[in-house]
């Protein structure tokens, strides 16, 4: 059989820990023998960061800007214990926040769902997609303990000399005070990145805030939306049937939980980052969440939600067995190709990535599972492998198929 061409590259950053061990054996097994697989490699595992400078890191975000799509291994953010580890230079950044600021980004996270594994949520039905400022707010805010009675007050000086000072709180106690921000252009790639998310995967957008409470703040970002939408997307909205629903987080939260799914939930960045972990609980596994970061301008990187996996690397490393789940970096890959394929007219390509998805669904509606989805199937008599044996039974499944 002859495999498919891609006419394009895909940005490929590999990365540590159990997910490069998994990386490979994906590749191996799922992908080379069928793709004559097009990538531009970064190697984003920490040893090379360190040697680099972290160089590379910046290299791949500006890849994928320049080709339009990459796929990324799970990476470990260094801490004080990783800079022993690994004898770093330096405690890199973490390189999922310098691609984000690179591409300026939007994370669109959302869970695979199977037959056998039922949300807590009983009546959703279709995966609930949380897309998620990844810039600023609480994240990026000032804050000070307040030990002693006295006037905590915000002052702006603007470049033209202009002037303004307002009370926070007169103090006659002690407490806390916290300064944040955001910035239009931010917010505006947020709402391009979400219009767009939507039309390309043809699911309705509802956005939320807390604008009743916060006149000022919340409400830039409810009138940005309102604006984009208006003039930029309503029409294609319209087109194909989709929705653009504001409304208040509260309502969202009692909204979303009736719902059925089938839809995008765009939040602010503490309320998506709150609400991802929750979705993704309700949904059963870290371990079946893909991510996708999108950039206002139309470049995709695929991943998994989940980490490295360390403590399953460990065993591995100690030749214990292991049965980690490799489920979110093969939807990493598949999506990836989908979109090179989409991109380049490559129906071949789309159609792999179909058939890939396929054979794990098939592979998991058989019984056959890493052992964290085990404990969560209700009914059926689902038998726990490890990765490889899991990795070789989709592969049977694909084969038959392509
Ligand atoms: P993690 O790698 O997501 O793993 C946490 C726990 O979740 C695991 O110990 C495991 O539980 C379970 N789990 C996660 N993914 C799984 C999978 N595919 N199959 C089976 N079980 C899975 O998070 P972490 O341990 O907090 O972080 C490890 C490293 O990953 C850190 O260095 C961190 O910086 C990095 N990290 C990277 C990213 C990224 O690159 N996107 C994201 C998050 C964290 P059991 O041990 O109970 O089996
Ligand atoms: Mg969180």
């Amino acid at each position: 059989m002859a495999k498919i061409r891609m006419a394009n590259p895909i940005v490929e950053m590999d990365g540590d820990e159990m997910t490069r061990i998994i990386w490979k054996l994906i590749k191996d097994e799922l992908l080379l023998p069928f793709v004559d697989l097009n990538t531009e490699y970064y190697d984003l595992g920490l040893q090379r960061r360190d040697e680099t400078l972290d160089r590379i890191t910046h290299e791949a975000g500006n890849a994928i800007k320049k080709h339009g799509v990459g796929v990324k291994c799970a990476t470990i953010t260094p801490n004080a214990q990783r800079m022993t580890e690994y004898n770093l230079k330096e405690m890199w950044k973490s390189p999922n926040g310098t691609i984000r600021s690179i591409l300026d980004g939007t994370v669109f996270r959302a869970p695979i769902l199977i037959d056998s594994i039922k949300p807590v949520v009983k009546n959703w039905k279709k995966p609930i997609t949380i897309a998620r400022h990844a810039y600023g707010d609480v994240y990026k805010a000032t804050e000070h303990r307040v030990t002693e009675k006295g006037k905590a007050e915000l002052l702006f000086t603007g470049e033209s000399g202009t002037q303004w000072r307002e009370t926070v709180y007169d103090f006659e106690c002690p407490g806390v005070i916290q300064g944040m921000f955001n910035k239009d252009s931010s917010i505006k790639s947020f709402a391009h990145a979400c219009f767009k998310y939507a039309i390309a995967t043809k699911q309705s957008l509802w956005f939320s805030t807390k604008d009743t409470i916060s006149k000022k703040y919340d409400h830039t970002f409810k009138e940005l939306f309102q604006q984009i939408y208006e003039t930029e997307y309503k029409a294609k909205f319209e087109e194909l049937g989709l929705e653009y629903f504001y409304t208040l987080i509260d309502d969202a939260v009692a909204r979303v939980i009736r719902s059925e799914g089938g839809y995008i939930w765009a939040c602010k960045n503490y309320d998506g980052d709150v609400m991802s972990d929750m979705v993704s609980t309700a949904f059963g596994s870290l371990a079946m969440m893909t991510s996708v970061l999108v950039s206002p301008d139309g470049n995709f990187e695929y991943e998994a939600a989940h980490g490295t996996v360390t403590k399953h690397y460990y065993k591995y490393l100690k030749g214990e067995e292991t049965s980690t789940n490799p489920m979110a970096t093969i939807y990493a890959w598949s999506g990836a190709l989908r979109k090179r394929g989409e991109m380049d007219n490559n129906k071949e390509l789309t159609d792999f990535a179909d058939k890939l998805e396929k054979a794990c669904i098939d592979t998991l509606n058989a019984g056959i599972m890493t052992k964290d989805l085990v404990g969560l199937v209700e009914e059926g008599n689902p038998q726990a492998v490890n990765t490889l044996t899991f990795i070789k039974e989709i592969r049977k499944r694909l084969e038959k198929t392509v």
